[in-house]
């Protein structure tokens, strides 16, 4: 592989311009995976203009999913985006908020840092920014960084101003500015309309950007007059107007981007000195989402259907199995509510049933019935995080007779606590901290990625062919070991444990597939290495569909 020409820093930042929620993180991954593929070191980090410290304590229905990164910490759904895309693992240094870079200026000032000046947003805020951007692009040749909501939002100003500044004042770094519009197309005129481009790039440079290429988002791949016509008004190179035309699946993206020559764009005006990228690994994966035959039905039975980014890094760690097992995977997203009220008939046409993670009591009753069906009739069935809470709860009502089992998140008074709050914690450095159900939301739960050693003779460890497995946490409550013998006398099997003893899979042996995991699995799946435990859940499936 050839050396890059020069050793400064890469900064590729990304913004976005028109509306939202057009897929900047999306085209954020894909062009990490193609500066990957062309032998980069690449990272990708998000900044989101919101005063909450991170997503940890937003609303699924208004945030979508919370990921959490290998190190933690609770970040923005687009940093899956960016672990699916490329192989860089995000940490606490991949996602800076708004409130979170405010929290360090004020706490800097209360040290007297500042030696008395007055506290502004330029410099004091922006140059936070900045080096917050900085840290986060230690150890890597590129760092893309995208600059989340829409150029022109009072909110986002001073990101737009930070990362101005990077480009004027270069301290020994190269620069490149990625800009994402939306090119709407009008049905009842049949006509591309190119005008909110055009304002939304002048909006960029009269802010002081002048973006080295636009990615425009349309429907219909983009007419050749109207790649001319972007190119007149918005002073960018007619080769670098890029039409990011509605893919057959979104890991098309890389390849559509690649094609029309994005990369080469970025690689000439960072000055790098780098092979030709080599997409095969994303044609492949692209071709088995083509290929893929006949479907299988997945329920997914949750809380937070409604808003489908709730579950992203869970349906995309579907599809990707789907993909290693040629098989089109359908979701159909199944509010528990709903089965409380109407019952399990829903379920029947499904070739598995699937329970997410979620928080509170709502809808609780309506998993466990999905889960007792599932168990009952022989159907595949993974349980994720409260998915396997409520699996343990069915078992010991459902099998032990304990009527009342429950999760002490749900009923504090509860007879059987089979799942329940673990009071006292020991800390990495050795001092405990004291949890009840009072205790803030934010940060105390157990979270990110630990061991799970692995039980011999389970199918869990058949599945994963290994001693033990690193996979990511995001909960508060625990299995009660209390009731492990108990269960485990009944026919309840507890294939893996963390090192401190507390469990993290379950499973049935006289049922076709029934596994439960106390960790999040979805987040570590991604479209070119997929995930052994999906893998075969989604093999489980395809084999319920040909008896069925
Ligand atoms: N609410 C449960 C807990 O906090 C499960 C969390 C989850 O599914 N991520 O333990």
């Amino acid at each position: 592989m050839k050396k890059m020409a020069s050793k400064k820093p890469k900064f590729l930042f990304v913004t976005g311009g028109v509306v939202s929620s057009i897929g900047k993180g999306i085209i954020s991954a894909s062009l990490g995976s193609l500066l990957e593929s062309r032998g980069m070191k690449v990272t990708v980090m998000k900044l989101d203009p919101y005063i909450n410290l991170d997503p940890g304590t937003m609303s699924p229905f208004q945030h979508g999913e919370v990921f959490v990164t290998e190190d933690g910490t609770e970040t923005d759904l687009d940093l899956g985006h960016y672990e699916r895309y490329v192989s860089t693992t995000t940490g606490k240094h991949s996602n800076y908020t708004a409130g979170k870079i405010y929290e360090t200026v004020i706490a800097k000032e209360r040290r007297g840092d500042y030696l008395g000046a007055t506290v502004q947003v330029i410099p004091h805020v922006t140059d936070e920014i900045k080096k917050s951007i900085v840290k986060g692009s230690q150890g890597y040749d590129i760092t893309i960084v995208e600059v989340g909501g829409t150029v022109g939002d009072i909110e986002s100003l001073p990101f737009i101003e930070a990362i101005r500044q990077m480009g004027i004042y270069k301290d020994g770094y190269e620069v490149a500015y990625v800009h994402l519009t939306l090119v709407p197309y009008i049905k009842a005129s049949a006509e591309i309309k190119t005008k909110p481009t055009q304002h939304s790039v002048r909006e960029l440079r009269a802010i002081g950007i002048q973006p080295d290429a636009l990615v425009c988002r349309s429907e219909l791949p983009l007419p050749k007059e109207h790649f001319d016509k972007i190119a007149l008004f918005t002073n960018v190179d007619k080769n670098a107007v890029i039409s990011a035309h509605d893919a057959e699946d979104i890991y098309q993206i890389p390849l559509i981007l690649r094609d029309q020559g994005l990369d080469d764009i970025i690689v000439e005006k960072l000055k790098l000195d780098v092979p030709k990228a080599d997409l095969t690994p994303w044609q492949n994966v692209f071709k088995a989402s083509k290929e893929s035959d006949s479907k299988v039905k997945i329920a997914m039975v949750g809380k937070y259907v409604d808003f489908k980014d709730s579950y992203i890094s869970l349906s995309e760690a579907l599809r990707h199995a789907g993909f290693k097992n040629k098989k089109n995977v359908e979701i159909a997203y199944v509010e528990s509510e709903d089965i409380q009220k109407n019952g399990t008939d829903c379920l029947s046409k499904m070739d598995a049933i699937l329970i997410p993670g979620g928080f509170g009591d709502r809808g609780i009753e309506g998993m466990i019935q999905s889960i007792e069906y599932a168990r009952k009739n022989s159907i595949p069935f993974l349980g994720i995080c409260l998915g396997m809470q409520a699996a343990v709860i069915e078992y010991a009502r459902n099998v032990l007779g304990h009527n009342d089992a429950n999760s002490t998140e749900f009923n504090q008074d509860t007879s059987s606590p089979v799942i329940a709050m673990i009071t006292e914690w020991m800390n990495e450095d050795g001092s405990t901290e004291n949890r009840d159900e009072t205790s803030e939301l934010g940060g105390t739960m157990r979270l990110g990625a630990q061991e799970c050693l692995l039980k011999e003779g389970t199918k869990a460890k058949k599945i994963y062919d290994a001693e033990s497995v690193i996979e990511r946490h995001r909960h508060r409550y625990e299995f009660n070991n209390t009731y492990l013998e108990e269960l485990q006398k009944d026919g309840l099997i507890f294939s893996g444990f963390s090192k401190d003893g507390l469990a993290e899979m379950i499973e049935i042996d006289d049922h076709p597939w029934f596994i439960a995991c106390q960790f999040h699995p979805e987040f570590t799946s991604s479209p070119l290495r997929g995930h052994p435990l999906f893998q075969s859940f989604i093999k489980a499936a395809v084999e319920y569909s040909k008896k069925n």
